[in-house]
Formats: structure tokens, sequence, C-alpha cells
């Protein structure tokens, strides 16, 4: 097993943290990650604000 994720990995990671819960070693791996990679960090940046925005356009359009 890698130490450290990948870009792709913690992409990856990232993407499936939107639809499942982490396990707690999967969670700390890409904390590492995030840690020493500013990319990754904007990229999670820009999922969860896309994720707010998705859900916030669910919520007007839905129910
Ligand atoms: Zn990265």
């Amino acid at each position: 097993m890698r130490f450290f994720y990948t870009c792709k990995q913690a992409h990856q990671m990232l993407s499936e943290g939107l639809d499942r819960e982490l396990n707690v070693a999967e969670r700390a791996q890409l904390k590492l990650h995030l840690g020493m990679c500013r990319s990754c960090t904007n990229f999670k940046n820009q999922m969860t604000l896309m994720r707010q925005a998705m859900k916030k356009m669910s919520k007007d359009g839905g129910e």
C-alpha cells in the first residue's frame, strides 16, 4: 500500500467522498495529500462549491 496518494487518486477519493463516507485510512491519506498539494486543495474547494450550488439548484427546482 502506498503511503501517499497521487493527484489522480486524491481526485478520485474527493469524488467518491461526495457519494459515500470515506473510511479513516482514506480520509487520513487524502488529508496528507491535500496538506502538501495546492492543486488538489483547489480541486476540493471547487467540488465543494459545485456541490453546494447543485444542492441549492435541486432544492429550488424540486420539492
Ligand atoms: Zn494533488
